[in-house]
């Protein structure tokens, strides 16, 4: 296989093919973000495409079933050129059953609601949608190019066409001053979508990142260690109303594993909250990463 610069995929997809459709993320202009700084966005020739999967069909040694579309925003692909390439997924690697891919917000709503259907029927399961935050201000703060009513209609539309959904949000983004708003915001938008999964990292604020100017010079007062986090995630899970949605909070930036299913869960995830900062039992700093 060939790959062009470092490939990022959802943790739920590590024993997926990662087929890169698109080079680098269109807008790339979260502060938090370093995924593809490196990179100048492009859709890649979608022969290039095809010549990848013929070539993973010939090296894997064993059946492929899941295909994950990379880069960061596979979406924004037309949806003419996506069937295409779900085709010849289907007809290339048979065994294929499932596939996703990265989708913001913006590139949802920019397709039409018989698009997303032809879509799904065609073979994408499922969309993974970064909000980061629900809070608008947060949004702002963090040029995530997406509001929370957009993110909220983009979920929406997802599950209206048939296409499961995956939203990741970032405890701590909102830093000290925006702790409560983020967190009761965020579940706004969790509890207005009721998406299949949910997922919650922990902000790790990387070298390189406009954020990481912003803090070293004081302008961004980050959630200072687990308690905090703690305290922000408590108010984002007593706010959630998601029958069914799967929750998780057990990535590798995360100071305790989380996991469960909303909304019967919630009280076990509190208390196994409330148990780690009375017993301070988190992971070190030092072992936290993206
Ligand atoms: S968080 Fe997503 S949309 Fe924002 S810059 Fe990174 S890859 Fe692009």
């Amino acid at each position: 296989m060939r790959y062009e610069g470092i490939v990022y995929r959802p943790p739920s997809e590590a024993r997926s093919l990662i087929l890169q459709l698109t080079i680098g993320c269109a807008r790339n202009e979260c502060t938090f973000c370093n995924m593809y700084k490196d990179k100048k966005f492009r859709i890649r020739n979608l022969d290039e495409v095809v010549e990848d999967m013929i070539m993973a069909k010939k090296y894997y040694m064993f059946d492929i079933e899941r295909v994950f579309l990379a880069d960061g925003d596979a979406l924004i692909v037309k949806t003419r050129d996506l069937l295409y390439i779900i085709d010849k997924i289907h007809e290339i690697l048979p065994t294929v059953n499932r596939i996703t891919a990265y989708g913001a917000p913006k590139d949802v709503l920019a397709k039409t609601p018989e698009e997303l259907e032809t879509l799904q029927k065609a073979g994408l399961d499922m969309v993974y949608m970064g909000a980061e935050s629900g809070s608008d201000k947060v949004l702002k703060a963090v040029k995530k190019n997406a509001t929370q009513a957009e993110i909220i209609a983009a979920g929406q539309k997802l599950k209206a066409a048939g296409l499961k959904s995956s939203i990741t949000l970032i405890s701590g983004l909102g830093g000290i001053e925006n702790l409560e708003e983020h967190a009761v915001e965020s579940a706004k938008v969790i509890s207005a979508i009721k998406p299949e999964y949910a997922s919650l990292l922990t902000l790790l604020i990387e070298p390189g990142t406009p954020l990481h100017e912003q803090w070293k010079a004081g302008e961004f007062h980050p959630l200072e260690g687990p308690d905090a986090i703690f305290k922000e995630m408590t108010l984002f899970l007593q706010n959630i109303d998601s029958e069914g949605t799967v929750f998780r909070a057990n990535h590798a930036s995360n100071y305790i594993p989380l996991a469960g299913t909303f909304n019967k869960d919630i009280p076990m995830l509190l208390a196994q909250i409330d148990q780690a900062v009375k017993n301070r039992t988190f992971r070190p700093d030092t072992f936290r990463q993206l």
